[in-house]
C-alpha cells in the first residue's frame, strides 16, 4: 500500500515535530490530541517553527503554506480512520498506549502499519493490545523530529520483517538515518547508553564532585557533546528523563550497575587496546 495519508496521536513536542517531518515531505497529516488547546498549540509550533524558517530565507511563504495546508488537526479519533500510517506520541505510559493501539486497531484498515515513538516502553506488549503485532513497530524519532537525523527502528516480537523494511524505507525517503533494533529491549540503543550517562552526572552532582555548570562544561568541551547532560535533560523534558529511567532500571537492573563487562575485561587481557595495539573492538590490521 502506498503511504500518503499519516496520522499523529499526541501534539505534543514529538508529536508535532513528527507531524511537520511528515508533511514537509509531502504526506496528509491529521494530527490528534485530546484537548483542542493541545492541538492548537501543536500547530502554532509548527507554524512558529516554519516562520523562522521563511524569516532566515531558508524557506517560501508559498512552501510553509503548503506544509501547514497538509496538517490538520483533530481530537477525534475517528478522524484517522482512513489514514494509511500512523505514529503514537502521546504520554509515555503502557496503558495509555495500550489503550490508543486498541482504539487505533478497531479504527483503521487492517494492513495499516501502527508505530509507536515510545522511548521506553516493549512494543511487543503495546502489540498485544491489536490483532495485528506483526503490524506494530517502535518509530523513535530524536527531538526536535525534524532536525535529527536519527531514528531507531525497533522490532517487536511479533514484527514482521516486512513491517520492518516498510518503515526503514519511509524513513529514509524522508532523509534520516535509520539503525534497526532486532530485540524489543529497554531503551533500545540511544537511550540505553544516555540514561546511565545522564543518571551519573546527576550523582556527581549530588554527591558535591562538580557544579551542573562545570558538567555540562566538561562534557560539552571534554567529549564534544553538542550539550551537556543537564543541558539535554532539560531540553528533552526532565520526566520524560525520570519515566525512561525508571523504566531501564526495572527492566535492565544490570545496566545500572558499574559491573564490568566480561567483554572489556576479556579484550584488556587479550592486549586488545584498540588502534595502538592494530585492534580493540575493531580491527585495524590490514
Ligand atoms: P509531550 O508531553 O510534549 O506530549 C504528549 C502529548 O500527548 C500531550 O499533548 C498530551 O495531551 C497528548 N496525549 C495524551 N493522551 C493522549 C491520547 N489519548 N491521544 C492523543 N494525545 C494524547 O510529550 P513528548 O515529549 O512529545 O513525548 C511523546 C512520546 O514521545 C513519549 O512516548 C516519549 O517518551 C517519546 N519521546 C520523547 C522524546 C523527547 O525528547 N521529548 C524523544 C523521543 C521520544
Amino acid at each position: 500500500m502506498e503511504i500518503k495519508k499519516v496520522g499523529v496521536i499526541g501534539a505534543g513536542a514529538m508529536g508535532s515535530g513528527i507531524a511537520q517531518l511528515f508533511a514537509q515531505n509531502g504526506f496528509e497529516v491529521t494530527v490528534r490530541d485530546i484537548k483542542q488547546e493541545f492541538v492548537d498549540r501543536g500547530i502554532g509550533f509548527i507554524d512558529g517553527t516554519l516562520a523562522r524558517s521563511v524569516s532566515k530565507g531558508k524557506m517560501s511563504e508559498d512552501d510553509k503554506a503548503a506544509i501547514m495546508g497538509r496538517i490538520k488537526g483533530t481530537v477525534e479519533m475517528a478522524d484517522l480512520k482512513d489514514v494509511d500510517y500512523v505514529v503514537e506520541a502521546a504520554i509515555e505510559d503502557l496503558n495509555l498506549k495500550k489503550d490508543i493501539f486498541k482504539e487505533l486497531d478497531e479504527l483503521t484498515g487492517l494492513d495499516v502499519i501502527l508505530a509507536t515513538n515510545t522511548s521506553s516502553l516493549p512494543i511487543t506488549e503495546i502489540a498485544s493490545a491489536t490483532k495485528r503485532p506483526d503490524k506494530v513497530i517502535g518509530m523513535h524519532f530524536f527531538n526536535p523530529a525534524p532536525v535529527m537525523k536519527l531514528v531507531e527502528i525497533i522490532k517487536g516480537h511479533l514484527t514482521s520483517d516486512e513491517t520492518a523494511k516498510t518503515v526503514e524505507t519511509l524513513a529514509e525517503k524522508m532523509g534520516k538515518v535509520t539503525v534497526m533494533v532486532e530485540k524489543d529491549e529497554a531503551g533500545f540503543i540511544v537511550n540505553r547508553m544516555m540514561m546511565l550517562q545522564l543518571m551519573e552526572a546527576i550523582k556527581i552532582y549530588d554527591e558535591g564532585i562538580a557544579s551542573k555548570e562545570d558538567i555540562d562544561k566538561a562534557m560539552k568541551f571534554g567529549l564534544n557533546h553538542p550539550m551537556g547532560p543537564f543541558e539535554l535533560m532539560d531540553f528533552t523534558g526532565i520526566d520524560i528523563c525520570y519515566l525512561v529511567n525508571e523504566v531501564l532500571k526495572k527492566e535492565l537492573p544490570r545496566e545500572l550497575k558499574h559491573t564490568t563487562p566480561y567483554s572489556l575485561k576479556a579484550t584488556v587481557r587479550a592486549n586488545r587496546l584498540g588502534r595502538k595495539t592494530g585492534a580493540g573492538w575493531y580491527d585495524y590490521k590490514k
